[in-house]
This record gives structure tokens, sequence and C-alpha cells, in this order.
């Protein structure tokens, strides 16, 4: 019975439409939807946000070059999971969070989309505006550097002003 139970548990587990699925991850496992060469990948919780591949390059894997360019910390793209947020556009989560140990980011919908309004300069990959999701970027590219976990969740560095804005 019990080595029963464990093939049907693995089965399960090896389901996912994409990606290497995990049991962990924070609960969100590693599978994900959509990605980009340079390892940027995006899952979309059921219910939250659906991207076309030219939306999710434009939105999520072009910015994130842009804050690589910006931070000069070129390493392969996170994981990102768009989950739902409520009525006033935020989720329990708030805009967005990056777990520093594994580099997952979550991100609203409403935070992926507004990467849209801020291209940045295309030399510098420096932003006139403010971005959450590039926010989540710079805590990515730091946690991926090496960058002291406590002073990357203090916000001890000039990167998250340069690149993002906030
Ligand atoms: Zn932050």
């Amino acid at each position: 019975m019990r080595s029963i139970l464990a093939a049907s548990a693995l089965a399960v587990l090896l389901t996912g439409c994409s990606g290497v699925e995990s049991n962990d991850n924070h609960g969100y496992g590693y599978a994900y939807d959509l990605s980009s060469p340079d390892g940027t990948r995006l899952r979309n919780l059921p219910g939250s946000l659906e991207l076309s591949q030219a939306d999710f390059e434009d939105l999520i894997a072009e910015p994130y070059r842009a804050t690589e360019t910006c931070a000069q910390i070129v390493t392969g793209g996170p994981l990102v999971v768009a989950v739902i947020m409520d009525e006033t556009g935020y989720a329990t989560i708030g805009r967005g969070n990056t777990f520093l140990d594994t580099g997952l980011i979550r991100a609203t919908p409403q935070s992926i989309l507004d990467s849209r309004y801020y291209a940045g300069n295309p030399a510098t990959g420096r932003l006139a505006g403010t971005s959450t999701l590039r926010h989540e970027f710079i805590h990515y590219l730091l946690a991926i550097s090496g960058f002291p976990e406590d002073l990357n969740a203090s916000h001890q560095s000039p990167l998250f002003k340069e690149c993002s804005g906030l």
C-alpha cells in the first residue's frame, strides 16, 4: 500500500506542463509556463495573468535584461510567479516580493503590467519612473551575487534607487 501511494504522489509531481517540478520552493515548485533563452521564467497561477510569449518578453524578460545591464550583474534570469491580487491592486504579499534563498519572485499582475510603461534607457538600463518588478529583480540579482541577505532585505544598496526607482 505504501509503495502505491508513493508512486501516485510521484505521478502527480511529474505531470507539470513544463519546467522541473519540485515539492518546495516556498510551496511554488519550479514549474513555469513561459521562458526566455536567458532563463527568465513565468508561471501564471490560475486566475492571475495569462501572457503571450510576446507580452512575456515585453513585460518581464526585457525589463529583466535592462535591470541586469543597469546593475552590471549578469546571470540567469529568475522564476517569476504571477499571483492573484485583490481589488485594491495589492495582494497579501504587497505588490511583489523575492525569496532571497531560492530567488523566487512573486508579483501581482498589476506590477507586471506596469513594467510596460517603464522601458528605461536602452543604453544604461536606467529608469525614469519606478518599477516594482525591477525592484524585485534587484533583490534577486543581489542575492545571486552573494550580497549579504540582511543588507539586501533592508535595501542597503544604491542599485534599488538607480535601477528600479524605489
Ligand atoms: Zn524590497
